[in-house]
């Protein structure tokens, strides 16, 4: 039997770590999302349980006091967490579980579970970086200023990550991605 694995992938806000994660998961049936709980009000199309658990910050508080995420962080003004849950299920059941997360939620999973292979999305530039992020027209002014300042700060953090792939082309960073999970066998 494989045995579980937990992978987690950060970057950027607008590197376009979703579109990759949801061809890695339409290619990889053997890989599963971990569904993050957050205090960010839903994006239109959205949908609860599939994207995120969308919970009130008196919930997110109560779940972080009772030790029930296994990271979070707090980002551009929302909160954002990984439920322990479903993660030792998933890992139990021999899944491979992709982790979706920024760079403070990325260090924490790296304390507690120093096996879990940790890979980092860079921009081919920053002017591209910027324009990916305004042309989603998903965020307010504000939001995208303080998800620019915190882009500067991840990108700065991206070599303390096992790999890093550049989503320039869209299909040679999956294959990236995919060399560096199936065929190096990560770490
Ligand atoms: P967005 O609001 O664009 O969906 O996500 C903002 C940032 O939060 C992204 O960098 C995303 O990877 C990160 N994020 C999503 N879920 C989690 C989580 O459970 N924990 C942490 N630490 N970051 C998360």
């Amino acid at each position: 039997m494989k045995s579980g694995k937990l992978i987690v992938l950060t970057g950027p806000s607008g590197v376009g770590k979703g579109t990759l994660v949801r061809s890695l998961l339409n290619r990889h049936p053997e890989l599963d999302l971990s569904v993050s709980v957050t205090t960010r009000k839903p994006r239109e199309g959205e949908v609860e349980g599939q994207h995120y658990y969308f919970v009130s910050r008196s919930r997110f508080e109560e779940m972080v006091e009772a030790g029930e995420l296994a990271e979070w962080a707090e980002f551009a003004g929302n909160f954002y967490g990984t439920p322990y849950f479903a993660l030792q299920q998933r890992t139990r059941e021999g899944k491979w579980v992709l982790l979706e997360i920024e760079l403070e939620g990325a260090r924490q999973i790296r304390d507690k579970f120093p096996e879990a292979l940790r890979l980092f999305i860079l921009p081919p530039s920053w002017e591209e970086l910027e324009r990916r992020l305004r042309s989603r027209g998903q965020d307010s002014e504000s939001a995208i200023a303080r998800r620019l300042l915190r882009a500067q700060e991840e990108i700065e953090a991206a070599r303390e990550f096992d790999f890093q792939v550049i989503n320039d082309d869209l299909e040679v960073a999956l294959k990236g991605l995919e060399s560096v999970l199936f065929v190096s066998g990560g770490k």
